[in-house]
């Protein structure tokens, strides 16, 4: 029997995971497909349904918009799903229990720290943004003993709000602002940032940059998130600097090989990854 790994979400417009699963699935020999499953709202407790009852399925992917909505359908959250308040994967075990898992910290943790050249402890790190994928790295950093972790948003509110959440998680300094608060907080921020995070969409929906990066010393890294197109304005900006200079495309091999580890036991699978994804992650127009 192939087992299956499926990614639910509508629309589809990537097969990044896809690619990098195959190749994972072929190179441990494991006789498995991940199948892109774009639904409507309707089809997908019927999908999860399947996913439990079915012996061909090891677990699935989830992505936008029904990140919570499968979250719900699952009998068990892990702690770190549960503290980043989003679940992207699901695990399913041999007596048919569905468990949701977040692989985006993790992910994100291995590709600053491959980034920087040295571990997120000790360091201080300002991100931008608030989002889904922000509440990531914001844990990811004040879990791995980040000294001081400054999140800047458009929004100022929402960025109050994250860090307020992660008020028990590690026990560096941590700070919310706006981008554009008077008195140049954000700017301040920057001078002794060892790591800049974009974590807004700036650079692959928005044009432009978030982080003037003339304001960093010349030691820090700067991490974009986005990873189409595969280099951003910001990181065009970051390495004319000579600044180290990193996009996404780390964090989702990575956050795809902790998945896949989970879903077959079978780890180290990121050098696979990498290579399969490499030619999709050089196209600055990969779609489906
Ligand atoms: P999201 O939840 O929609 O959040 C978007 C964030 O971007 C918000 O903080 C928003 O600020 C900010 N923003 C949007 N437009 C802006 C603008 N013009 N100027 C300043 N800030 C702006 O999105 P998300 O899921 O967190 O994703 C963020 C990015 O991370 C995306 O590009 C996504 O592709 C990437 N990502 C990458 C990986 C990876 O593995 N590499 C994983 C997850 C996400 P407001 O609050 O003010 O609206």
């Amino acid at each position: 029997m192939t087992r299956q790994v499926g990614l639910i979400g509508k629309p589809l417009k990537r097969r990044h995971s896809q690619v990098m699963h195959d190749a994972a699935f072929d190179a441990a020999g494991i006789d498995a497909r991940y199948v892109l499953l774009e639904l409507d709202a309707d089809a997908v407790a019927g999908a999860v349904a399947e996913a439990r009852w079915s012996d061909a399925w090891l677990g699935l992917g989830v992505t936008a918009p029904y990140k919570l909505v499968v979250a719900g359908l699952c009998d068990a959250i892990d702690g770190d799903a549960a503290a980043v308040g989003a679940v992207n994967n699901v695990a399913r075990t041999p007596d048919r229990r569905l468990l949701g898992f977040n692989t985006d910290a993790p992910g994100f943790q291995a590709g600053a720290e491959r980034a920087m050249g040295h571990p997120l402890a000790g360091s201080e790190v300002v991100v931008v943004g608030a989002g889904g994928a922000a509440h990531a790295v914001v844990f990811a950093c004040l879990r791995a003993g980040a000294a001081r972790v400054t999140v800047a948003n458009r929004t100022a509110g929402t960025a109050a709000t994250l860090v307020g959440r992660f008020a028990e998680v590690g026990s560096g300094a941590r700070r919310a602002i706006g981008l554009d608060d008077a008195g140049g907080a954000f700017e301040a921020a920057l001078v002794s940032a060892d790591l800049a995070v974009n974590a807004t969409t700036v650079g692959m929906v928005d044009p432009g940059v978030t982080i003037p990066v003339d304001r960093l010393p010349p030691t820090a890294t700067v991490f974009d998130l986005v990873y189409v197109p595969p280099e951003t304005p910001l990181l065009r900006a970051a390495r004319a600097r000579g600044l180290r200079a990193a996009n996404g495309s780390e964090m989702l091999i990575a956050q795809a090989a902790a998945a896949f580890e989970r879903w077959t036991g079978v780890g180290g699978m990121a050098d696979v990854m990498r290579a399969a994804v490499a030619p999709l992650l050089a196209d600055p127009l990969a779609r489906a």
